[in-house]
């Protein structure tokens, strides 16, 4: 059964061949969504290890806050926004298991985030749910509970209003209109509990500001943020 499968796989592999999404190259045998050197070459932050990394000082002020990281840095036209892009737009959903797991591993190392009890993603509006059909973020907490034996629930946090033609107005105005954005419902079973709110791509902080006041606001005992990649 088993030389069945392999052979199966080979064949398929052969008139499929699956590529790196972050090169474009192709994945040898063991190799999953992303190539070992690609894995090697990563731009990563190490944010996890230090508490007042330029993640967590973007938030000071604004959203009180355990631990914030992100694992990338995201710049344009990098193999990270080839990452990032294929998960967002071209329905690869595969990608954000894999850089959910990769993250779990810097979470691990992070001394911050020992005593996680739920892990939370940032929702989508409904409307964006209809047209993209998924949450990117849902799949990188999916890798990311998968690692460290954590649930992932979608079911407290939600997003009550579109904010989709807000990218190019200014950090204020962008805060303002995320106010109310987001809702907490079934609040009483989240107290007590260190969330960790997970997202894709960290620009301003702003949903990241909205989504953790309304969680504490509800009772929750602690918040962590973990994030894929940072655009400075
Ligand atoms: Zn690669």
């Amino acid at each position: 059964m088993f030389a069945l499968k392999r052979y199966t796989e080979d064949l398929i592999n052969l008139l499929f061949p699956e590529l790196c999404n972050g090169c474009g190259k192709l994945l040898y045998h063991g190799e999953k969504d992303i190539c070992t050197k690609c894995l090697f070459d990563l731009p990563y932050t190490d944010f996890h290890l230090y508490q007042d990394n330029p993640v967590a000082k973007q938030l000071w002020g604004r959203l009180n806050v355990n631990a914030a990281m992100a694992m990338l840095y995201f710049k344009k036209a990098t193999k990270v926004q080839n990452l990032i892009h294929g998960l967002k737009y071209d329905g690869k959903t595969e990608i954000g298991i894999t850089l959910g797991k990769l993250l779990a591993k810097k979470v691990i190392e992070s001394e911050f985030y020992a005593d996680i009890d739920l892990i939370i993603p940032v929702p989508l509006h409904q409307k964006k749910m209809r047209t993209r059909g998924y949450n990117q973020s849902e799949y990188i907490a999916a890798g990311l509970a998968e690692e460290l034996n954590i649930s992932v629930s979608t079911k407290y946090l939600l997003r009550d209003k579109s904010t989709e033609s807000q990218t190019k107005k200014a950090r204020y105005t962008r805060y303002e209109n995320m106010q109310d954005v987001f809702s907490v419902i079934k609040a009483e079973e989240l107290a007590e509990k260190h969330i960790l709110l997970v997202d894709d791509v960290v620009t301003t902080g702003a949903t990241l500001e909205a989504c953790g006041n309304i969680l504490l606001n509800n009772g929750i005992k602690k918040l962590s943020i973990a994030a894929v990649a940072f655009a400075e």
